[in-house]
């Protein structure tokens, strides 16, 4: 049986294209390489702006798989002077990615789509009409294959639409999770709170998000300035439970991935396959944020086979439209997210500094990690942006003055 289109990956970007196409009635093959449900590392913020793409296509998510709801950032910089930024409106959710995911690819299912776990991709025959995918369970072919395998996507170096990054283009990150028990979120945290420490890692930061009976502690940055990326995670999980009065933290299953960084565009379709999420680099430099854009691709990926199948419109002109649409959307965004990356881990300090005395500049932060605005607008329009944030510095002292 030839599927209209089969989806390597069953992450958020994965799923989404899967629950899509489903919907609109294609025959949908997903396959992943492990068996689900599966943990990934992942500090599982889930941006607000990422709740409405889900939203947007009908999913909303149950209860059970929300840790936290989020409205504030503690900040600390090579100053070691910490403090904490909060807005009125939660800006993200933290979430468990292995019920996360797990959830996501039940909708699809639930939709119609076919899922097989524990199948990983090996071989890929590409021809005029269709894609041929070889697993370890068989052999499939469908009309479309979406790469959403993640960002060491096989799909993406099968098909050259990725040859080895160079090394300013690769971001790394650790992750641990720690258990933490009910008296200390009451005394010693606090779980609305994530914790954000820039100590001098090229393009990254040090984490420590809130679950419900645990901590995602991690850190992440450019691959390239990294020596000893345990023995500095483990050196930042001393500092924070020193600096929040807690006993030390006994770090097990210390887990890390590769993360794209967006430097500049980059092909992301070829012949009948369209690369979305971490395959084809789409995360966010700065703040390492990657669940949005793959649903996001997703969503768009799986439009653009609808439109072929639906509409039988010529499949080379919709892949590239696939291509500009997402240009369109965020490929500015993500490509001003390294400038910005780079920019502001140059002056951390002033950065941090600023944050701290005008309420206007963490508004800002909350906005971007929102998704209400986006570092392209930012750069593209610094008059407005200079005017608003002037606005709301006055609006503010005025208030607090009232
Ligand atoms: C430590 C860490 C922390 C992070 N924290 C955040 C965060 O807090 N918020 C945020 O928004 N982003 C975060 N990110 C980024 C985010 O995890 C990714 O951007 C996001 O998961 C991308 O989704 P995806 O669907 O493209 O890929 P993935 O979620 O990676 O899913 C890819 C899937 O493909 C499968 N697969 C791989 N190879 C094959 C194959 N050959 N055949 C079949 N299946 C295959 C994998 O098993 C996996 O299930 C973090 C990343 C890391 C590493």
């Amino acid at each position: 049986m030839a599927y209209d289109v089969i989806i390597a990956g069953s992450g958020p970007a994965g799923s989404m294209a899967a629950f899509v196409c489903a919907k609109a009635g294609l025959e949908v093959l997903v396959i992943d390489k492990l068996r689900f449900p599966r943990n990934k590392p992942c500090g599982g913020a889930l941006s607000v702006r990422s709740q409405r793409v889900l939203q947007s296509v009908g999913i909303s998510l149950p209860l059970e798989i929300t840790d936290q709801v989020i409205s504030g950032i503690e900040f600390m910089g090579p100053d070691l002077k910490p403090f904490v930024a909060r807005t009125s409106q939660p800006f993200a959710k933290i979430v468990k990615r292995y019920l996360f995911d797990d959830y996501l690819v039940k909708q699809a299912t639930a939709a119609g789509a076919r899922f097989i776990d524990n199948c990983p991709l090996v071989r890929l025959e590409i021809f005029a009409d269709r894609v041929v995918c070889h697993t370890n369970q068989g052999e499939f072919s469908g009309r479309f294959l979406i790469g959403a395998d993640g960002a060491a996507s096989k799909v993406a170096r099968i098909t050259g639409l990725r040859s080895p990054e160079k090394s300013d283009e690769i971001g790394i990150a650790l992750e641990v999770d720690v258990p933490v028990s009910d008296q200390v979120w009451n005394t010693h945290l606090d779980p609305s709170v994530l914790v954000v420490w820039m100590l001098n890692i090229p393009f990254g930061y040090f984490w420590a998000f809130p679950r419900k009976i645990s901590l995602s502690l991690g850190l992440g940055g450019m691959a390239a300035g990294f020596r000893n990326m345990r023995n500095l995670l483990k050196g930042f999980s001393r500092m924070f439970t020193r600096r929040k009065g807690l006993p030390p933290f006994n770090l097990h299953n210390i887990r890390g991935q590769m993360l794209p960084l967006y430097k500049q565009q980059k092909p992301i379709t070829s012949n009948r396959v369209l690369l979305t999420g971490d395959a084809a680099g789409f995360v966010d430099t700065f703040t390492g944020q990657g669940i949005c854009y793959a649903l996001e691709s997703g969503l768009l990926a799986a439009q653009a086979v609808i439109k072929v199948r639906k509409h039988f419109l010529d499949p080379t002109k919709v892949l590239d439209q696939y291509s500009q649409l997402v240009q369109q959307r965020f490929g500015d965004e993500l490509r001003c997210s390294y400038s910005v990356a780079r920019f502001i881990h140059s002056h951390v300090h002033g950065f941090l500094q600023t944050s701290r005395r005008l309420k206007c500049f963490s508004k800002v932060i909350f906005d971007l990690a929102s998704g209400k605005t986006d570092y392209y607008q930012i750069i593209h329009n610094p008059l407005r942006f200079s005017a608003s944030l002037f606005i709301h510095e006055l609006q503010h002292r005025l208030h607090r003055r009232a």
